[in-house]
């Protein structure tokens, strides 16, 4: 039922029983939240939402108060601007001044929000009580003094994640999000997917920084820095560095590290072609309900929570581990260099790859196979830094042996696009052919949690692909309780897949914004001239060579040890 108000002396309607911020925001008029997210239950904390409605004494939060009737609102009013500015003002009096060493600094929501108000000046002081900074985690940074207690990460953690790694503790003054004990994230259920980040309004939650030890080794004359960069960085980083949104400016970064002083740059969709090689032989040799995955957030989860499941996963590493492993093991000795001198750096739009790079499982003899993963905003941050401008720099191409990948190495990325790269690779091994028809459509739809049938050569496959932790667990439990229906699980923990991942350019559209680089990355299949691993002869050649008793002498496998249950 329709409902007419008044807002700002004009006529709006809303629905029956909606919010005043859901029928405001449909009709276009914006007003400041800290506390709230879209698709989450309203908990009406920080007051910063709150409107005039006439006859009533008390200002009312717009995003838990529903329409029951007809009303008037008065969304600026001198009254609502001084209760925000108030409100704001004490939640600076107490927060660090030091937003140029932020990394949050310009996609703050609490700096926006001072700017908005127009509050130029500290009017309270106060002493925050307990101020703690949790450095234990390789992915993620917590810092009590810049935390404004909105809740957003608790819920993202618990409802969205379902990891429940984080929640509030103490009192009054000395409430602060912790963790279990108070142990650190490390020592948490966290499984480093730095969902938390995103929406943390005020750089409380932040990436651990890898770009010291980067720098460093560049510094280092003696050593050599390799770095490989993942199929999404190309497109996420271009509209924060001035170019069209969603523009693939791949090659002009590869120019652009090398500028920066990088020895080689590898394109890690070779490794995302090996990955889909391996995986699709081991489902044919399985003949068992398959789980698999490259989202190292996901294999935590799983080792964590779902111990069960581990010996229907597939263990073939992620495709950052899998080139680590290759450029250390075997490329470094190919070209007669010391892996001591060597530095591997890679670049994803993942905070998990960050914990995944310091697996005890992912080193030989102690050396990890990557030695420093940049998130994509990282990455932003160290062509900044190096005074490197992409606008101005000629393309260049990867460098050999790891340059070739077809367009289906790159889809790993996306919900529904590992399943499309390995429906193209099982149809070459059971047939020995390319297949003629090379999209799947229900693959490509948005929806969380997809159903995908395909035949390669006379064999038919039932996939279950989803994305989003909360979505993942009953289908985990039915493969543990034998009653999955099924031949492949295909999972990715962040919601729309990596696009979405912790490390990608801050934007409050975030999710609008993976949306649009999913595209990209079709467009870019779509376009490619080699779209099956088949099609790509240096990862296939290699992958021959990968079963020969020579290299399997010399290479540490590319398979996770997973504890046995
Ligand atoms: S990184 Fe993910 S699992 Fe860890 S605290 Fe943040 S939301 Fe929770
Ligand atoms: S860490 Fe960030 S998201 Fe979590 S309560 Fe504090 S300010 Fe809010």
């Amino acid at each position: 039922m329709s409902i007419e108000i008044i807002v700002n002396n004009k006529a709006i309607t809303a629905k029956k029983g909606e919010t005043i911020l859901n029928a405001l925001t449909k009709n276009g008029i914006r007003i400041p939240t800290l506390c709230h997210m879209n698709e989450f239950s309203a908990t009406g904390s920080c007051r910063l939402c709150v409107v005039e409605v006439k006859n009533k004494n008390k200002l009312i939060p717009a995003c838990s108060q529903p329409i029951t009737e007809p009303m008037t609102i008065f969304t600026h009013s001198p009254r609502v601007i001084n209760a925000r500015r108030t409100i704001v003002e004490l939640l600076l009096s107490n927060h660090p001044d030091d937003c140029l060493y932020c990394g949050r600094n310009q996609h703050c929501e609490l700096q926006n929000l001072a700017v908005e108000l127009n509050i130029r000046e500290r009017r309270f002081f106060s002493n925050k009580k307990v101020q703690i900074m949790d450095t234990s985690s390789p992915a993620i940074v917590k810092d009590d003094a810049k935390c404004i207690l909105c809740g957003r990460c608790i819920r993202v953690c618990d409802e969205r994640v379902q990891a429940s790694a984080i929640d509030f503790s103490g009192r009054g003054k000395k409430t602060r999000v912790d963790t279990v004990m108070s142990k650190g994230l490390n020592y948490s259920s966290c499984i480093a997917c730095g969902q938390c980040i995103l929406v943390c309004p005020s750089g409380a939650l932040s990436t651990k920084s890898s770009l010291t030890p980067v720098l460093d080794a560049l510094n280092n004359k003696s050593s050599k820095v390799l770095i490989q960069i993942a199929p999404a960085v190309g497109y996420s980083i271009a509209e924060e560095l001035g170019f069209k949104a969603g523009k693939d400016i791949s090659n002009r970064l590869v120019a652009g590290l090398r500028a920066a002083g990088m020895d080689m740059v590898f394109n890690l969709a070779w490794a995302g072609d090996l990955f889909l090689i391996e995986t699709a032989k081991h489902i044919i040799e399985n003949k068992k309900p398959t789980i698999v995955t490259t989202c190292p957030a996901v294999t935590k989860y799983i080792e964590q929570f779902f111990p069960k499941a581990l010996p229907m996963t597939n263990s073939v590493k992620s495709p950052q581990q899998i080139m680590g492993t290759i450029i250390k093991n075997h490329f470094v000795q190919a070209q007669d260099w010391d892996i001591n001198d060597i530095f591997v750096v890679s670049v994803g739009p993942c905070t998990a790859a960050k914990a995944e790079a310091t697996r005890i499982d992912t080193m030989s003899n102690g050396i990890p196979d990557v030695d420093a993963v940049l998130t994509t905003n990282e990455l932003i941050r160290f062509l900044k830094l190096s005074g490197i401008d992409l606008h101005n720099i000629d393309e260049e191409r990867y460098d050999a042996p790891f340059h070739v990948a077809s367009s289906a190495g790159s889809l790993y990325h996306i919900p529904g696009g590992l399943t499309e790269g390995l429906y193209r690779h099982l149809s070459f091994l059971n047939t020995n052919k390319t297949p003629a028809k090379m999209n799947l459509e229900d693959a490509r739809t948005t929806k969380p949690d997809k159903d995908i049938n395909f035949k390669a050569g006379k064999t038919s496959y039932k996939v279950k692909t989803v994305s989003g932790i909360h979505h993942i667990k009953k289908y985990i439990q039915q493969i543990i309780d034998n009653e999955f229906d099924y031949d492949i699980l295909d999972l990715t923990a962040c919601l729309m897949g990596c696009m979405s991942g912790g490390g990608q350019p801050m934007t409050s559209q975030y999710a609008e914004n993976a949306k649009f680089l999913m595209k990209s990355l079709y467009k870019n299949d779509n376009q490619a001239a080699s779209k099956a691993p088949n099609q790509n002869p240096f990862t296939m050649d290699f992958s021959k060579q990968l079963h020969s008793e020579a290299l399997k002498k010399l290479m540490p496998s590319l398979h996770h040890k997973f504890p046995q249950i």
